[in-house]
């Protein structure tokens, strides 16, 4: 257990380091005795008592027809009701359903990488627990996914959700989420997702983040499939979010976009900003200043004058941000030795 703990890491490590084929290799090598699965079920449970039991009868049956190996990483992220004793149960039952248990309740996202953190799998699948996915769709993102993708997406074509509160909102978010960054899938909500595990080593996930991996693998470059996939109504228990989660949506949006875009060289966005409007803030307060020293027109009845001084001071503002946001960046890749790309392959010798 000991070994297989400190292999994973070390093999987490390695990909960290921009996915350093050679390292990475080597671990493999190394770990023959570690037991490698096929397939790892991710997913998350929040007060999801009723729903476990059928969850549980359906996944199992599902995996034990396939032939492959698979583990189900089941995070109970902070349930207050009786999800955990429902859990162990399933554990007692079946060895390969695992469970981890969180203090508190510490969000979708953040058991979603838990989950990733500890899986052993090379395929990552993630799934809800309350029903509204169905894993007998899991065979067929498999095969989807050995055509050559590194992700297949679940695409909820007959979604059974709220109409005005979940799925309006939805659609707009996920238009907008597909121009912004280019990666053209219809339905970035789904959790049933596919994922090969170096693309999951890839990316740090923060906040509500789970749902744009695509989005955010993309700086990497990766070839994504999308396949429509059964969705249900929830049966048991309540959802967990309502309308407010369109207003963190945004707020995630902008941020990834800002840091897919700009985080290696905010320079280039603030200084352009900052240069272009101090220049024109200068421009401007120098006029003004010749008209009043050699026309005789006053200053004091001339809200420009005002203006022009903000626009030159925002600026300035504007190119000290930038350059802030440059030490800061060097600081961040520097100090965690995290590079600025990722490696497919390196043929050496
Ligand atoms: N969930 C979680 N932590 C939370 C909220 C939700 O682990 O803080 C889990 C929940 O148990 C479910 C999944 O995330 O398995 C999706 O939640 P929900 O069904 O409420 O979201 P929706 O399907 O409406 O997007
Ligand atoms: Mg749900």
């Amino acid at each position: 257990m000991q070994s297989e703990a400190t292999i994973k890491n070390s093999s987490g490590q390695s990909s960290l380091s921009a996915g350093d084929e050679a390292g990475k290799n080597k671990t493999v090598k190394d770990s023959s005795s570690v037991k490698k699965t096929d397939i790892s079920i991710v997913v998350p449970v929040y007060n999801e008592e009723e729903s476990l039991p059928h969850l549980y009868a359906s996944l199992a049956a599902v995996l034990e027809k396939m032939d492959k190996t698979y583990e189900v990483i089941l995070v109970d992220d902070g349930s207050r009701d009786d999800s955990y004793a429902k859990l162990v149960d399933i554990h007692n039952k079946n060895k390969n359903f695992k469970i981890i248990r969180f203090r508190r309740n510490f969000g979708q996202t953040q058991a979603m990488r838990a989950g990733f953190d500890n899986a052993l799998g090379e395929v990552i699948i993630t799934l809800d627990a309350d029903l509204q996915n169905d894993p007998n769709d899991i065979p067929a993102m498999l095969e989807k996914m050995e055509e050559g993708y590194d992700i297949v997406s679940g695409w909820r074509k007959n979604r059974q959700d709220k109409l005005f509160s979940r799925r309006m909102p939805s659609v707009i978010a996920n238009r907008l989420i597909s121009r912004l960054f280019n990666v053209h899938i219809h339905d970035y909500g789904c959790t049933l997702k596919a994922y090969k595990r170096d693309i999951l080593d890839n990316i740090e996930l923060y906040g509500e983040m789970h749902r744009y991996i695509p989005a955010v693998a993309s700086w990497m470059g990766v070839k994504i499939a999308e396949m429509p996939v059964n969705h249900y109504p929830r049966k048991f228990g309540k959802a967990k979010y309502g309308i407010s989660r369109t207003v963190r949506v945004i707020i995630d949006i902008i941020t990834i976009k800002f840091l897919l875009t700009y985080s290696k060289k905010p320079m280039q966005i603030f200084g352009l900003i900052g240069v272009l409007a101090a220049l024109v803030g200068l421009v401007l307060t120098l006029w003004l200043i010749i008209e009043r020293i050699f026309f005789n027109i006053s200053l004091g009845n001339r809200p420009l004058f005002i203006l022009s001084i903000f626009i030159f001071l925002g600026g300035i503002q504007f190119v000290t941000m930038g350059l802030l946001g440059e030490i800061m960046m060097r600081t961040y890749h520097e100090g965690t030795g995290k590079p600025t790309y990722v490696i497919k392959n390196f043929l050496k010798d």
